[in-house]
């Protein structure tokens, strides 16, 4: 790989705010996973990398990742948060599931594994266990299964 692969683009004075003591493991382990997922590692991307990939797995829009990346002093458009969460689905780091007809979560485990979404709230959870699917159907001819999203919707008991 192309050592000059691993730095930070040049030409964007907000950089700096970035390079220096705050270029910790974090850091340094997020631009890891830019470069091998063949995505440059530019500011935006690292800035909302860090949100996404240093914790637990975890399940974000792009309006709440927009609000935590403001919280963070991280100065993005809506619009940056989405292209950039679209790229890295992309680019195979996030799973893209699509709940309600309008909204879109994006998923930092991007194995195959079942959801609760709550109606009327907009969160989305893992399943924590318990789903066996005992038969899968048959693919149309000419056709082959390529994957079994499970979105199991919750509301609120009515009391
Ligand atoms: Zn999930």
């Amino acid at each position: 790989m192309d050592m000059h692969a691993t730095k930070i683009p040049a030409g964007d004075d907000s950089g700096s705010d970035i390079v220096g003591p705050e270029v910790d493991e974090g850091m340094q382990h997020c631009l890891q996973l830019l470069v091998d997922a063949g995505l440059r590692p530019t500011r935006q991307r690292l800035a909302l990398g860090q949100l996404l990939f240093l914790r637990s797995h975890r399940h974000v829009t792009a309006e709440s990742l927009y609000e935590e990346a403001m919280a963070a002093n991280a100065h993005l458009s809506l619009a940056t948060v989405y292209n950039t969460l679209n790229q890295f689905t992309e680019a195979g780091l996030l799973r893209r599931i699509a709940a309600d007809g309008i909204k879109s979560f994006f998923d930092t485990d991007t194995s195959v594994h079942p959801h609760f979404y709550l109606e009327g709230e907009d969160v989305l959870v893992d399943v924590a266990d318990g789903l066996a699917l005992t038969k899968m159907p048959e693919a149309l001819p000419g056709h082959e299964i390529a994957r079994l999203d499970v979105i199991v919707h919750l509301r609120r008991k009515s009391v």
